[in-house]
């Protein structure tokens, strides 16, 4: 127990010192090899020295540490999160994943198990830079594009002179890729939203990581007149796209699990004393079982366009995205949710097993390897914002069920 909350403190002031290194003056920003993923590099890799681990940084700029098991030629589980972060971000999205997973190898006391582990600092997640996610993992995973190389930054950088920059080779890149002795994922990261802290529980085991479908979406009406234009003569674009964001919210509300969102507008000409002719809005709609989701997307376009036959306008939609739910390996997460049951107060309710509603690099990861995903209580729901924080006795309770699950796992 003692341990385990010394381990708890070192791992949130570990996340309090990486959070220093950060692009802006004032706040927490690490973009895909940024300056100052230098330091963290540095910071993280004396530490995982000193444990005895093997480190080095692969040519997609991912910080690898492995901990030897106790043979040679031995399986491996990888314990990994993100090292990059958005603009004004907080200091323990992504970061401290990979901070637990040096702490569980410092749990271990020089201990070797049957497996090796290899911990992964991931050098890219959100996307942040050149509007391509997880550029790490997918070097790690095998799945890399290479024609994302020649992608360029807002500073005209490409991915490659990126990575020249940071000391690496881009040619390289397919050496990042795991061998076949890496067996199996483990991936701890915070919630980010408010379903455990509503539920007073700790952590909780990710199920599966939802699927999306993103959309844009149009609704064509006829511009005109404010003052000459009599209601029952209108073709409002606006008021059709008003009437149809209310019936995306009443079929995510029905729908047990499903999340939908019109998250912009744009609506043309955009005058105050003009009828709006043209109306542009975003869906994204998600849910952890593919057939609900889309079940749930064709209900939203019947709706958009029953709304605007109803009022003599067009409708019209362009899906952008597609992307199927990614189900986390049934035994990893029963292993998962036991260590969580393990880690908890006797007489405490069955772990939460939950959809992650959020993208990781275990999503990515699990085309791989079997994956599996943690998760810890995010106060007030909130990430992606420098408020956002964890509980000791969170990070405590990770340890415990982190420390269960390296002790059950069988490779
Ligand atoms: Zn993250």
């Amino acid at each position: 127990m003692e341990s385990f909350d010394h381990s708890a403190r070192a791992v949130l002031a570990c996340c309090d010192e990486l959070s220093h290194y950060s692009e802006a003056p004032a706040s927490i920003e690490r973009t895909f090899l940024s300056a100052p993923i230098h330091d963290v590099h540095r910071h993280l890799r004396a530490w995982m020295e000193r444990l005895g681990m093997r480190v080095w940084v692969d040519a997609a700029g991912n910080l690898r540490g492995v901990y030897a098991g106790e043979r040679a030629d031995e399986k491996r589980l990888v314990i990994g999160s993100h090292l990059d972060t958005v603009p004004n971000a907080g200091a323990y999205d992504g970061v401290l994943g990979v901070v637990m997973g040096v702490a569980l190898v410092e749990l271990l006391r020089d201990e070797r198990l049957a497996y090796g582990i290899e911990v992964i600092g991931f050098s890219e997640e959100e996307g942040v830079r050149f509007g391509v996610p997880f550029l790490g993992s997918h070097a790690v995973a095998g799945s890399f594009d290479r024609t994302v190389l020649d992608r360029r930054d807002q500073a005209g950088v490409s991915v490659a002179d990126a990575i020249r920059a940071f000391g690496l080779n881009p040619d390289e890149i397919g050496s990042a890729a795991l061998d076949s002795n890496a067996a199996a994922y483990l991936e701890i990261h915070i919630e980010q939203g408010p379903v455990l802290e509503k539920a007073g529980q700790a952590l909780g085991a990710v199920s599966s990581i939802a699927g999306q479908t993103r959309a844009a979406v149009t609704f064509r009406g006829k511009a005109n007149h404010a003052g000459t234009t009599p209601m029952a003569l209108r073709r409002d674009a606006l008021c059709a796209a008003a009437e149809w964001i209310l019936a995306v919210e009443r079929e995510a509300r029905a729908t047990h699990g499903l999340v939908a969102t019109v998250g912009k507008i744009d609506a043309a000409p955009g005058a105050g004393n003009v009828i709006a002719g043209e109306v542009q809005a975003t869906l994204d709609v998600r849910h952890g079982v593919d057939q609900v989701r889309e079940r749930a997307f064709r209900t939203i376009v019947r709706a958009g366009e029953e709304i605007a036959r109803r009022r003599g306008l067009l409708f019209s939609h362009d899906v952008r995205l597609n992307q199927a739910a990614v189900p986390m390996n049934p035994d990893l997460l029963a292993l998962a949710a036991e260590s969580i049951a393990a880690a908890s107060p006797p007489g405490a309710p069955a772990p939460m097993r939950m959809v992650s509603g959020a993208g990781h690099d275990a999503m990515v990861l699990a085309a791989r390897v079997p994956s599996a995903m943690i998760f810890v209580r995010s106060p007030g729901g909130v990430s992606h914002h420098p408020d956002e924080t964890v509980l000791l006795q969170d990070v405590q309770a990770a340890l415990m069920a982190g420390s269960y699950f390296l002790r059950k796992l069988s490779l």
